[in-house]
């Protein structure tokens, strides 16, 4: 009950009218009450001092006015006495007396001593009388205040017994004139007063002045918390739940709008842009955390910038913002914000404390409402696919929604599902393709190995599909592994010298060392010889973090394994790396081999690479050989090893050309003749 009474009031105070409203009372009370307290004062001081002087005359009077006993006793005052008492008048203030008996009647006035006094009843005199005989002696003292002709302004009338023998003999009225006094008493409390009313003014001002700050942080904080719990602190954008609550009122509002009227006088239309930096984790890399930080700020800062007032801004992730675009006429509206905000961002930025620029681009992804979504969040997913697809384009690049697209990667998503499923599962298999010495009639000298994913429902996978969901979703170190083991097991099992190539992708280089572990486990559990396992790369491994690449390609080659460098001339620099890395075999993209005889220009390229490689003590390998018209070429061009569905195509184990009893390859009888002279070789 206390409690909810308090936060009444604190709530009441809160509000400006109600506080000032407050203080005002407040310190009108803190000042009005000291001075009339002050006044108080005053007039007791005068009551004491009119007792002081009452009891003066009396004692002065009974002293000095002989037989005042008589008088008091009803006789008349002796000529002496009246002398006396007439000297008296108009002394120190007095300005009149009476002289009464103890019961209260009057005896002698000052005004006429010489005649009887009056009689009559002065009810107010016999009380007064009373009280002070009552008292044994004590003066009973009136302060009063008369119109300044008749009476003085101030006076006091003072009611005084005169003792005689110890016992109240009569009593001395008398009336002392105090006006001057009380002027300066009053002129020195008024002092007194409107000091004491100054400091507590002070004081209060101060309280207020204090209070007022006091509450002004209270209000700031509360401000701030309130802020804090609908932003983000970093870039003063909204927080995700808060643009999500925007958006979500800002759809409410748009399908409302669209039931009122069929043709709104201003465009109600709405989109969502997703926009994330191209490279945002090199920049924390390179420069620090404080340099990232400072990035996004100036990030959101240039989306600010090119943002309408209406539209939202709000920091989603790491280094993804979202904005919600109002007042949207059609998609060329979206459009060109989704190209301003790429062009804004494409910008080099300068960051506090680094020397040069950064330049920090980002992609968009942008989502309409009514077309992509109706609701919150079906818009921003919409929105975040469509970012995928511009990202998959490249950096600095901005795209629409693409239902299409959506349907392409809810697939792939179910097929990593799948095959994480599968390689839990063992569930993959390998295939062997045959790979033959050209020259020398065509003699098998090993297998290269192949993914082979028999799905359940899809029947096989090709590896072109899988691996890269694989290298996405980050199964390519397992699948890798499980190809590298099984593959080094398998060759382990076979007549010697027939070699296995194994194919690795990029994603397996990413941490450095690993491979090189890899390759070793497997050769060290299968017992290969290290000669007869040959690993496949891709020019792509070598177009990033190269100096990384070439140091591990050299540590693999240190242990005696070979490395090929597989679909030459598909890649951008082929060229370049072989001065670099001392590769010991090139495989010729299928592409040419398939060229071969129907276009003069792929004959010349194939008998470049050939005599090129040779010159570089590199063997040369042409894969996809299909027909015996490139078989021919391909041997005349002086290629070391020929692979291909005219040769043997990729086979599970057990139907291996080398295997007693395996059933005949498509290709001419020389390979059935050469796998059997292996075969012998073996025993
Ligand atoms: P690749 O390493 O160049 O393998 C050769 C591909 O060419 C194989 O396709 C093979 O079946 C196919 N091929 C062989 N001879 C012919 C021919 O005469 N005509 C035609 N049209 N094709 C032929 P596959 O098995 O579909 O593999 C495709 C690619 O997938 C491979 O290309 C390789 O890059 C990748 N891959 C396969 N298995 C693995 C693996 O275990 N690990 C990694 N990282 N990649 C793999
Ligand atoms: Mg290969
Ligand atoms: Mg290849």
């Amino acid at each position: 009950m206390l409690s909810r009474w308090r936060e009444c009031v604190q709530r009441g105070l809160r509000s400006r009218p109600a506080a000032a409203l407050a203080w005002l009372v407040v310190v009108s009370a803190a000042i009005g009450l000291p001075v009339a307290a002050i006044d108080h004062l005053a007039d007791r001081h005068l009551v004491a001092d009119a007792e002081r002087s009452a009891v003066g005359w009396a004692r002065h009077i009974a002293t000095n006015v002989p037989d005042l006993d008589l008088v008091f006793m009803g006789e008349q005052a002796s000529t002496q006495a009246q002398d006396r008492l007439a000297a008296m008048r108009g002394m120190a203030g007095l300005f009149r007396f009476k002289l009464f008996d103890t019961t209260g009647r009057l005896l002698l006035v000052s005004d006429s001593l010489a005649t009887p006094a009056p009689q009559g009843d002065d009810e107010g005199a016999v009380n007064a009388i009373a009280r002070a005989v009552a008292r044994g002696g004590q003066a009973d003292v009136a302060l009063k205040r008369g119109d300044g002709v008749q009476r003085p302004a101030v006076y006091s009338e003072a009611y005084v017994p005169v003792l005689h023998g110890g016992r109240p003999a009569g009593v001395v009225e008398v009336y002392i004139d105090q006006s001057e006094l009380a002027a300066t008493t009053a002129a020195s409390f008024q002092r007194a007063a409107l000091a004491a009313g100054s400091a507590l003014a002070l004081f209060f001002a101060c309280a207020a002045a204090l209070w007022q700050r006091h509450s002004g942080h209270v209000r700031h904080a509360e401000e701030r918390v309130r802020f804090l719990a609908r932003h983000d602190v970093l870039t003063g954008a909204l927080n995700a739940a808060s643009l999500r609550e925007g958006l979500a009122q800002a759809c409410a509002a748009a399908a409302g709008a669209e039931r009122a009227t069929d043709t709104p006088a201003a465009p109600t239309g709405l989109a969502v842009l997703c926009i994330d930096l191209d490279r945002f984790s090199e920049v924390n890399d390179a420069h620090g955390r404080a340099a990232g930080d400072e990035l996004l700020r100036q990030v959101a800062h240039r989306l600010r910038d090119v943002l309408r007032g209406a539209d939202l801004l709000g920091r989603v992730a790491g280094d993804r913002f979202a904005v919600l675009q109002r007042e949207v006429a059609d998609s060329t509206a979206v459009k060109a914000l989704a190209q301003r905000i790429v062009d804004s961002l494409a910008q080099p930025h300068r960051l506090p404390g680094l020397a040069g620029e950064i330049t920090a681009t980002a992609s968009v992804g942008a989502a309409i409402h009514g077309v992509d979504g109706d609701e919150a969040d079906a818009l921003l997913h919409a929105a975040e696919l469509a970012l995928q697809r511009a990202k998959a384009g490249g950096s600095a690049r901005w795209s629409f929604y693409d239902a299409a697209l959506d349907r392409l990667l809810q697939e792939r998503r179910v097929l990593a599902h799948d095959l994480r499923d599968a390689l839990a599962r063992d569930a993959l298999k390998l295939h062997f393709q045959p790979v033959f010495a050209a020259g020398d009639g065509q003699r098998l000298i090993g297998y290269e190995a192949l993914a082979r994913w028999p799905h359940p429902v899809r029947g096989f996978v090709p590896p072109s599909e899988f691996i890269p969901v694989a290298e996405e979703t980050g199964q390519i170190e397992a699948l890798g592994s499980w190809v590298l083991r099984s593959a080094c097991r398998e060759a382990a099992s076979w007549p010697q010298p027939l070699a296995v190539a194994v194919n690795l992708s990029p994603a397996q280089f990413r941490q450095p060392g690993a491979i090189v572990a890899e390759v070793r486990a497997a050769l060290a559990a299968s017992g290969l010889a290290p000669a007869r396992l040959e690993l496949e790369i891709t020019e792509s491994l070598l177009m990033s973090h190269t100096e990384q690449v070439l140091a591990t390609l050299r540590e693999l080659q240190a242990l005696g394994v070979r490395i090929a460098m597989d679909d030459f001339g598909t890649g951008y620099s082929s060229l370049a790396y072989l001065w670099r890395f001392p590769f010991d075999k090139l495989k010729i993209d299928r592409a040419f081999t398939q060229g071969l005889g129907a276009d003069g220009k792929v004959d010349v390229i194939v008998r470049s690479i050939v005599t090129l490689a040779h010159s570089l003590a590199i063997r040369v390998n042409a894969e996809g050989v299909e027909t015996a018209e490139q078989r021919e070429a391909l041997l005349r061009h002086g290629c070391d090893e020929l692979q291909g569905f005219l040769l043997g195509r990729p086979q599970p184990v057990e139907r291996l050309a080398h295997r007693e009893g395996a059933p005949p390859q498509p290709a001419p009888g020389s390979v059935a003749a050469s796998a059997a002279a292996v075969a012998a070789a073996a025993d």
